[in-house]
């Protein structure tokens, strides 16, 4: 049996199926990005493991789906009592596998990963409908746990979006294999342990460590799963749903994005300052960025200098400093991509008035924050996802040609707009193509509001009675009155 020790956290590098750590043959090297030191071998699974993990869910599930509402929602809350008292350990893991701030898990990624369990274990009671009558019939929707739930997730806030999806299909009485990223594995091995200590039965949450081309292909294209809820990127979204499509099972993908902020100039302007600098947290490395910054021209030169001159304060350093805003990026490859992004961008032709290199002071896998502005129209910066900390400035004259640039993408995750006129902001939020419009905010989020994307940005909509809808097989069942007689006539 495998483990490691991470900043004093022993973590198991095995899989977690059918309640067992399971070990493999193969193994991957996982490596901090916050200083590229090698943390460990983790298992590397294969069909195999995925076989064994898809078998355990499906020998698990007609008990779990039958287990009272009330008993399922109590394990779930015990599962979020075991997160919140393991907080520490969770963060400063995930911190040293992914360098994200350990101050923002401490405060607000850990407590909503317990969340994701207590909101879903709470909706799911509220979720029947009420019994109608239809030409005195009387007419049941139900919902049905589907079966077995596979769940693919990204490194760039792993635990957080994991629990987002294994909350709702374990609260809806799916079971559920769990392919976490290779680049961040850890935390999925934590989250194992506290299942188990919750109480939650051998099976009904497994998890496979293992790269995408070999675990993930397998997971998704596994005839024995239900539904499959992915978040990545967009390219492998298309060998997921390629390979998810032999089997006819339901997709529910979140994506990537090239998000804009539109700032007019009667905006606030501190505030739309803030939101733009914002934009830099994670490095970048956030589905939601707004990384595409549209600008009124009347204010362009006043709004790019003091975006700048805030931008320079932001601190860049190790994760688990407290003052740190932005820190490393998560590998050597992701950093050669950004990087190389930035210079195609410079050949073609647009100036950079910050950053625009790897932060030579830290070495590693720190990127500058970088802003960019005299981008071409229609030129790779503008229109691919970058996830580095990494934002280009356009201008607009007017309303419509703001519209027309915030929409001019294959993505449509979300938009956010910074405007004073509440009129503007009924049209234009209106007239932007996301699935999430953010007006003089950024960030806000419910559990119980859909959230996905339009367009490239995803499939479908989780949150609140959304991700019920997905994870679970909806009846219609309608009750004849006793005694009651087909009328022919009356069949439609
Ligand atoms: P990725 O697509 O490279 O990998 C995502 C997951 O898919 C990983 O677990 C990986 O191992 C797995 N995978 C890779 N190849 C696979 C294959 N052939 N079959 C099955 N699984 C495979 O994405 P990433 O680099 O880990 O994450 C960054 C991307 O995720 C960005 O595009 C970002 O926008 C997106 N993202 C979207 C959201 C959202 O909610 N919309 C949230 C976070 C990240």
């Amino acid at each position: 049996m495998g483990a490691i020790e991470v900043a004093g956290v022993t973590v198991q590098t095995d899989h977690w199926i059918d309640g067992h750590r399971v070990p493999s043959a193969e193994t991957f090297t996982d490596i901090s990005p916050v200083d590229e030191v090698e943390l460990g071998r983790i298992a590397a699974g294969g069909a195999p493991e995925v076989d064994a993990a898809v078998e355990a869910a499906r020998r698990a599930f007609p008990e779990w789906a039958a287990l009272p509402i009330d008993e399922r929602a109590a394990v779930l809350h015990r599962i979020a009592d075991g997160i919140e008292a393991r907080v520490e350990d969770l963060a400063i893991v995930e911190t040293t596998d992914n360098g994200s701030l350990l101050r923002s898990h401490r405060r607000g990624v850990m407590p909503r990963c317990a969340m994701n369990f207590r909101y879903f274990a709470d909706a799911v009671r509220e979720l029947a409908h009420p019994d109608r009558e239809i030409r005195g019939h009387r007419q049941r929707i139900s919902y049905q746990p589907a079966g077995v739930a596979a769940i693919i997730t990204p490194w760039n806030a792993p635990l957080m979006l994991a629990t987002w999806r294994i909350g709702p299909a374990l609260a809806s009485g799916n079971c559920v294999v769990l392919k976490p990223p290779e680049w961040a594995p850890l935390t999925a091995s934590l989250l194992a342990d506290i299942t188990a200590e919750a109480g939650l039965p051998p099976g009904v949450f497994n998890v496979v460590q293992g790269t995408g081309p070999e675990a993930g292909a397998a997971l998704s294209a596994h005839p024995g799963i239900n539904r499959l809820a992915f978040t990545g990127s967009v390219p492998t979204a298309g060998t997921v749903a390629t390979a998810a499509a032999r089997n006819i099972v339901p997709l529910s993908f979140e994506l990537g994005g090239k998000s804009p902020l539109l700032v007019f100039a009667d905006a606030d302007f501190e505030l739309a300052v803030t939101l733009a600098v914002e934009q830099f947290d994670n490095s970048g490395q956030v589905c939601l960025g707004a990384f595409r910054i549209l600008v009124e021209e009347s204010i362009a030169e006043d709004f790019l200098a003091a975006v700048v001159d805030k931008a320079r304060g932001i601190i860049q350093g190790d994760p688990r400093d407290e003052e740190t805003d932005i820190s490393c990026l998560i590998s050597r490859p992701h950093f050669d991509k950004v990087s190389a992004f930035v210079d195609r961008a410079t050949s073609a032709g647009a100036s950079v008035v910050l950053g625009g290199t790897p932060n030579t002071e830290l070495g590693h896998l720190y990127y500058s924050p970088t802003i960019l502005v005299d981008a071409e129209p229609g030129s790779e910066i503008l229109t691919e996802e970058v996830f580095g900390p990494v934002l280009t400035v356009q201008t607009f004259r007017t309303e419509d040609e703001a519209v027309r640039m915030a929409n001019d993408t294959r993505f449509g995750l979300a938009a956010t707009l910074v405007t004073g006129d509440r009129d503007r902001a009924e049209r234009v939020s209106s007239a932007l193509s996301a699935g999430t419009v953010w007006v003089n905010c950024f960030f806000v989020r419910d559990l119980g509001a859909p959230f996905g994307g339009n367009g490239k940005s995803g499939i479908g909509r989780e949150g609140g009675v959304w991700s019920f809808d997905f994870y679970s097989d909806i009846q219609n069942t309608v009750f004849a009155p006793q005694g009651w007689r087909q009328d022919p006539s009356q069949q439609s």
